[in-house]
């Protein structure tokens, strides 16, 4: 039959690719509903959805830092039944920890960590009820591997890796899916608006040093790996999509094929130098290292064949 899906954060960017697909299924197998915190931004959602509105999707109110407004929207479900959970909502953060507060830290983590955490508590004892399921969570690559100036964001996918990794143990015994999708760098809202905070950064806190990094090395650094390695939200959803009608759905899944030697470097050296090193490298040396590494992983990708 069509399964149920719920989505968080689809005003924007996956969220909005990936309800959208999933409603767009050509064999009419879900039955969307795109929730977003704000009402008042669905106007790129509707435009998107097209002849899907309110027919394979629907669009409902839910804040993921909001216990409450999760139990409203599940309890509006016929049967509250929710077959599919893609938690996606989140946000993003850079820039040197000198010039962040602790109060920004926890409300980031409230939204990224405790937002999927909420969500899961609501909707795991029913799945459990009703042995089915599939909990999909938008992670990222800096879920599996650092990345300077990202630290708090890192650490945040950090805990939903070790949340899923752990509960995915227990919900395969009541015959509940668990995956993790790992995007690399997709343009879309979230990485303009992080530019844009960073562009407005107050960074007196720090010292000249890490701020000349910052702005000199990491941010024009960063823009070269979003124009280069760049997806689209649309790619990420295709891939979302496949994930959902596969047979035997993987545990993980990254999206990006030319971001896979980055994070199989960790598991390559258990000292776990050899990441650390490469980074170091790509960003301090970060022409000549830059655009080798590329050419490696652009013929790496050409031998693995499909991308
Ligand atoms: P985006 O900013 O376009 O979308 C994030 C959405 O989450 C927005 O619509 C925002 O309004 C929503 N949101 C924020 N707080 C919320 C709350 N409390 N309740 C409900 N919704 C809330 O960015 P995106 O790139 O589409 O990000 C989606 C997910 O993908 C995030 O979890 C992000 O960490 C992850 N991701 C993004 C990238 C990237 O490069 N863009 C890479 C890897 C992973």
């Amino acid at each position: 039959g069509t399964r149920r899906v719920l989505v968080t954060g689809c005003s924007s960017g996956i969220g909005l690719a990936v309800a959208v697909r999933l409603a767009k299924d050509e064999m009419k197998r879900f039955k969307v509903v795109a929730t977003m915190r704000d009402l008042e931004k669905r106007g790129a959602l509707e435009r998107a959805a097209g002849d899907t509105l309110s027919r394979t999707l629907e669009i409902r109110p839910l804040d993921v830092c909001c216990e409450d407004s999760i139990r409203e929207c599940v309890n509006s479900m016929p049967e509250r039944r929710v077959d599919v959970l893609v938690s996606n909502a989140g946000v993003g953060m850079i820039g040197p920890l000198e010039v962040q507060s602790v109060r920004e830290m926890q409300d980031l983590f409230n939204t990224n960590f405790f937002g999927l955490v909420r969500l899961v508590k609501e909707l795991l004892p029913d799945m459990k009820r009703r042995q089915s399921g599939h909990i999909v969570v938008m992670s990222s690559v800096m879920g599996i591997q650092g990345l300077l100036f990202n630290d708090v964001y890192a650490a945040s996918k950090f805990a939903v890796e070790g949340f899923c990794e752990s509960l995915a143990v227990q919900a395969m015994k009541f015959n509940i899916n668990l995956s993790l999708v790992e995007p690399g760098p997709v343009i879309t809202e979230f990485e303009r608006k992080v530019y844009e905070e960073a562009q407005n950064m107050d960074l007196s806190g720090t010292d000249e040093e890490t701020a000349r990094i910052f702005c000199e090395i990491y941010l024009p650094y960063s823009r070269k790996v979003f124009s280069s390695l760049g997806q689209t939200p649309e790619e990420v959803a295709e891939q979302t999509h496949q994930l959902l009608v596969a047979k035997n759905p993987p545990f993980r899944h990254q999206t990006n094929r030319l971001y896979t030697p980055m994070t199989a470097m960790k598991h390559a050296d258990p000292t776990g130098r050899l990441p650390i090193d490469a980074f170091y490298k790509m960003v301090f040396q970060h022409d000549r290292v830059f655009n080798a590494s590329l050419g490696i992983m652009r013929l790496l990708q050409r031998r693995t064949g499909k991308s």
